[in-house]
Order: C-alpha cells, then structure tokens, then sequence
C-alpha cells in the first residue's frame, strides 16, 4: 500500500493530495458507526510509528511533482495522530515543498503532549466532535477504552488555543446526533473555531446521510459561527494518480 494517494476533490479542502502515515489495515481510536472504511478491528490508543518517513518521503517526491494541489492531508486508513512519528512526517512534506499541510483527525488524543507538539507544525487542523455528551460518543464514535468525551472536549479546547494556524471543527450529522445540534452549535461556541464544517456521510457508509433540508436546519442553529456544509460547498474537478489507492481510502463499491 502506498502512502500516498488522490488527489482528492475535498468540499473542504480543495484540491488535497491525501498522505496515510498507517497504510495498512484500518487502525483508529474510534469506531464510528458511519465510517466508510468498515468496522475498525484494530481499535488502539497507543502511538506507533506504523510507516517509515524515508517510505514517506520516497512515495512523496515521485508524485509531488506531478500535481497540482491546495493542501496535503494527513488523513488515509484510520486516526493519523496515532503515528508516533507524524511530526517527523511532516517535517519530511516541508522539506519538498511549500504546499500547506492539513490533517483531518478524530481529536481523542488531542489530551497527549507528544500529539499537541505533532499538530503544532500544521497548517490547518479539521477535529472531529460529533457529539456533545458520553452517552453519544459511545453510540456513535464507539471509543476504545480509557478515551472520554470530557477529556476529548478538554483537548479540543486545550488545541484551539494554543494552534495559531486555521483551525476547523467538523461535525457528522446523522440519525441518531440530528436533535443535538443546538448543543454542538453551543460547543463550538466555546471552542471559537474557524470554521466549523457540517457533515452527513454523503459518501458510501452503512448509515443513511440527513436530506438537504434537514442539514439546512442544523445550519441554522450555529448562527454567528463561520460555517461550510457538505451539500453547499464545491468541489474541484481533479486528476487521481492511482484510482486503487484512491478507492481503498474512500470506498465507491459500484465502481469496482
Ligand atoms: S475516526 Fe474516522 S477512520 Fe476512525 S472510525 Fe471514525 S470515521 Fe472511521
């Protein structure tokens, strides 16, 4: 498997060149009951360096190249934080170029020092809260053990602060977290994001997306906040370099 894959027309990030620092089988913190990679078998808490940077850097320099790009994002088969070397990843992206460096993550280690000090060479961090309460965050999120709303709330918060670069709070609304929108709205408020991005799993997932209107009524409660949301915002046309990296990171069955 590679470690990196796209580009991928991203609605919130443009034209993203996508970089998997697991590249492996889905490894994550979480397992949401939404995820268009499947059920996470490798449900795990402790950082590991799962891809080499020399690996990285080799499978980077023989595309960087050869696209054109808005952000490249740490994203790919499961929560990118839990690389213990993810710093060292991205001082690897740095030294081939100046394209801004995103990552989209699930925020439940944000509370760990050696994370902070990962995400703190980024240019843009989109951080996952779906829920605003425990009883939600086991139903949707299914955190391995030992990871708690309270502490991933208080690392979100903690990062906020501290990130003096683009900051976004991203928010998957379904079914089951649709009547909460007034207190995530609430939540967000307190965090002070930059953006916050409005979801509902559009892409291929077990679990049926919120129709336009209903995201549009959730919208409404987060007045005052800068937001995005899934069904309003472009995407660019893009050139993928390998559609099978491309289809592992983001499933489309129908086209296989
Ligand atoms: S955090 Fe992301 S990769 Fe992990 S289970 Fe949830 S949607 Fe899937």
């Amino acid at each position: 498997m590679k470690t990196v894959y796209g580009p991928v027309p991203s609605w919130r990030l443009r034209r993203s060149l996508g970089i998997d620092v697991i590249a492996r089988e889905k490894t994550c913190s979480f397992d949401c009951v939404y995820c268009q990679l499947g059920r996470t078998k490798n449900k795990t808490s402790k950082l590991q360096e799962f891809i080499s940077v020399k690996r990285l850097e080799k499978d980077l320099s023989e595309v960087i190249n050869k696209v054109k790009v808005d952000y490249i994002t740490f994203s790919g088969m499961g929560e990118p934080t839990l690389a213990s070397n993810l710093g060292q990843a991205i001082d690897v992206i740095r030294g081939l170029g100046n394209i801004p460096i995103a990552i989209l993550t699930n925020s439940s280690l944000f509370s760990r020092k050696e994370v902070k000090k990962n995400l703190s060479k980024l240019d843009f961090i989109v951080a996952k809260l779906d829920v605003p309460n425990e009883r939600l965050l086991r139903e949707i999120n299914r955190p391995v053990e030992g990871i708690t709303f309270d502490r991933i709330l208080d690392g979100i918060k903690t990062v906020r602060k501290e990130f003096n670069e683009k900051f976004a709070l991203q928010i998957m609304f379904i079914d089951k977290n649709k009547g909460y929108a007034s207190d995530l709205a609430n939540l967000a408020r307190e965090i002070r994001p930059d953006e916050v991005q409005i979801d509902t799993p559009l892409r291929y997932s077990p679990i049926k997306p919120l129709n336009s209107g209903e995201i549009r009524k959730i919208k409404s409660e987060f007045e005052g906040l800068n937001v995005i949301t899934v069904y309003e915002a472009e995407r660019p046309k893009v050139e993928v370099l390998d559609v099978d990296e491309y289809l592992r990171r983001r499933p489309e069955p129908w086209k296989k």
